[in-house]
């Protein structure tokens, strides 16, 4: 008999074959893989006197194998989106979202582990108990304790958000696709970078045009925001990005996401009512660090009392320096201005200095002085794409010990934005052990013909970002799949490595390994590094504001949501707006119908966790600073207490141990120039 060509990437042991994983495949690999599950789970409800050994350790075993299989799809649907591939992927969303659910539901599966935790509750290793732990509490938050109809109401809701959070992103994705603007003449485009043009320039050349074809990706409307001079050119821009997928702009109403946002939180305030929390807020903070709604709102009221003062100051110079009171799309114009006669440093002007391979070789050895890596690429790898490049990564004895992607461009049909995934998880089971595989996705300015890429530093910070999640994920050392990596960890908690790595992307001595003229290989000159630096903290009152609109209005939007009145997107967002923003938004800005963050990725109540992992990310740095930022003692700590240890551990015992006491806020006050650092060293005597 025939084995279906799909055996070769759901039984893949190595790298996924991204080739060979074709759209027709999709929907019958996954039903078959999802039927084998079923199989073996059913087999497990039935086990009479169920151990770690013969129980727990399979069903991470199917855990591991199910999301092996699905990785390489989900990420296709992201970095290669095609209408084939949309449709494959849609069509498994249901599947997948009841088997979780009937999965999590299982009142068989809940009693198994029960008997688990209590008898073997003297011999489990940590890890294992928390494995235990875990699943206990996921069962609870899937409704195992739901009598029948319930449970059915629970399982129709969770499939129904899997689709509508398909169905935002496909909206925003279009309507960003759908947008170009052609130009002509070239005094519109004064201002704008070589890079910039000569992709607007290629573009129109592809669609057969003279001139210049403006696309709304996000280099090119970062560098029109930041650079056009033609403020009519700004105007559009930033009309056409901030009313995506709304009812608003140059395509009103064609991919409204207003009813999917609305039909989203119905559907999750009924899932927290079901399980018995007060609303979706309070469900979230089931599984995080915080301990409550009322907690998290005291801590962006306390952040926000901070920044509110230097958000006006720098509101009010920067006016000044403008000479006329200032629009939304002239904000970032102007600041760029400012911070230029300040520092003599802009962001244009730095990309000579940062070519991609050097980049690299600078973020590498970054990473391998200070947890003891060596990272090597790996040429041949099969990928989706020829600019993606492979990487091994081993300790310093040459120990394996996982790998990853690097797709770093922007092009078509990507979605737009930084992130890391996982591809392959890690574990260490009888039934055999896997090495951590991630991706990492930025969406930096191609390279032009027969030049290296060279990215802003704000890409270069981004890059760092992005690596510290794929160590999170990479140098795990659990051996459960359910709580290795970044899985299990608590979501205000997880920024903490990527935005602990950042700090080293403004760090003298990395600047000096990151940086080298492509065409010289000199170094960023020290005055220019210097100017650099000072940035960090230029505009970071008016940064941290907007940051706590974004956390401030997703809390509460799942906070306060009514069934009576529906989700007031508009009102709230307006509400918070008048609180706490100090920049003005015009009317018709539809931020929210692209913010994918909380409405089709995991930040759902969630946005505060940058914030909140700032803060731990901040202080975890400090501890460097003290000693050293390549002190090998620390790192090795860094690595040992919180890096390594996934969710096999609380996160603010992690952080405990790490630091010798609980976190605080002074540290990132101090960083973004919100505390002096007098004022600074008084409370940090407080040990
Ligand atoms: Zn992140």
């Amino acid at each position: 008999m025939d084995t279906p060509r799909y055996h070769a990437w759901l039984n893949a042991e190595g790298l996924p074959p991204f080739t060979a994983i074709l759209p027709e495949d999709i929907e019958p690999a996954i039903r078959e893989l999802l039927a084998v599950q079923r199989h073996r789970i059913g087999a497990l409800e039935v086990e009479a006197a169920p151990t770690f050994a013969n129980f727990v350790e399979p069903l991470e075993e199917l855990q591991h194998r199910l999301s092996r299989a699905w990785s390489p799809v989900s990420h296709l649907n992201a970095v290669q989106n095609a209408e084939a591939l949309r449709n494959a992927y849609n069509a498994c969303l249901p599947l997948l979202s009841d088997h979780q659910t009937d999965l999590g539901q299982s009142e068989a599966l809940y009693r198994g582990y029960q008997m688990v935790g209590e008898r073997e509750s003297e011999t489990l290793a940590p890890e294992q108990r928390r494995v235990v732990e875990h699943a206990l509490r996921d069962f609870r938050l899937a409704g195992v304790a739901l009598d029948p109809a319930a449970k059915q109401r629970f399982k129709t809701l969770m499939s129904e958000l899997a689709q509508l959070a398909a169905k935002f992103d496909e909206n925003v994705l279009d309507s960003t696709n759908a947008w170009q603007k052609h130009v002509t003449d070239a005094a519109q485009l004064a201002g704008l970078n070589a890079s910039i043009l000569q992709r607007a320039a290629q573009r129109a050349r592809d669609a057969g045009l003279p001139g210049w074809l403006l696309g709304l990706d996000q280099p090119t409307y970062v560098a029109i925001m930041t650079d056009a001079e033609s403020r009519e050119l700004r105007r559009e821009v930033y009309e056409a990005w901030c009313t995506r997928a709304s009812d608003q702009g140059p395509f009103a109403g064609r991919w409204n996401n207003a009813e999917v946002m609305q039909q989203i939180l119905a559907r999750r305030h009924d899932v927290a009512q079901l399980l018995g929390f007060r609303h979706y807020a309070d469900l979230a903070l089931a599984k995080r660090m915080a301990r409550s709604s009322e907690e998290v709102l005291q801590f962006l009221q306390r952040l926000a009392e901070a920044a509110r003062p230097a958000a006006l100051r720098e509101r009010a110079e920067l006016e000044k320096f403008a000479g006329a009171p200032l629009e939304a799309w002239d904000i970032t114009f102007h600041a760029e201005r400012l911070q230029r006669s300040l520092f003599s440093v802009s962001q244009e002007e730095l990309r000579p200095y940062f070519p991609m391979p050097r980049v690299l070789a600078g973020l590498f050895s970054t990473a391998e002085q200070l947890f003891g890596l060596a990272i090597r690429e790996r040429t041949g790898v099969p990928t989706w794409h020829a600019d993606v490049r492979y990487f091994d990564i081993s300790s310093a004895s040459g120990e394996s010990l996982g790998g990853f992607y690097l797709d770093a461009y922007a092009r078509p049909n990507k979605r737009s934005g930084a992130w890391m995934d996982d591809c392959i998880g890690a574990k260490r089971l009888p039934s055999g052990a896997a090495k951590p595989v991630a991706y990492l996705v930025c969406n930096v300015l191609p390279p032009a013909a027969g030049e290296p890429a060279l990215l802003t530093h704000d890409d270069v910070v981004t890059l760092f970002h992005e690596f510290g999640h794929g160590l999170h994920h990479m140098l795990t050392r659990v051996a459960y799949p359910s709580i290795a990596g970044i899985n299990g960890v608590a979501w205000d908690a997880v920024e903490l490595p990527s935005q602990f790595l950042e700090n080293y992307a403004w760090h003298p001595d990395v600047l000096a390994q990151l940086s080298g003229h492509y065409k010289t290989g000199e170094p960023l000159p020290a005055a220019l590094q210097a100017q650099l630096i000072a940035t960090q903290k230029f505009h970071a009152g008016l940064a941290t504001v907007r940051q706590l609109e974004f956390a401030l209005f997703d809390f509460r939007l799942h906070a306060e949501y009514d069934p009576a009145q529906g989700a007031r997107i508009a009102q709230l967002l307006g509400e918070v707006r008048e609180a706490i923003s100090v920049i003005r938004v015009p009317a018709w800005n539809r931020f929210p119908h692209s913010f994918g963050h909380i409405f089709a990725g995991g930040y759902a109540a969630g946005y505060y966790s940058y914030k909140w992992a700032e803060v731990l990310a901040a202080d975890a740095f400090s501890a460097f600073e003290e000693r050293g930022v390549f002190d090998t003692i620390t790192a090795r700590r860094f690595l040992d207490s919180i890096l390594a240890r996934g969710g096999s551990r609380d996160p603010l015992d992690a952080f405990v141990e790490f630091r010798g006491r609980p976190p605080q806020i002074e540290a990132l006050l101090r960083q973004s120039g919100m505390l002096s650092e007098a004022d600074y060293a008084e409370t940090s005597d407080r040990g």
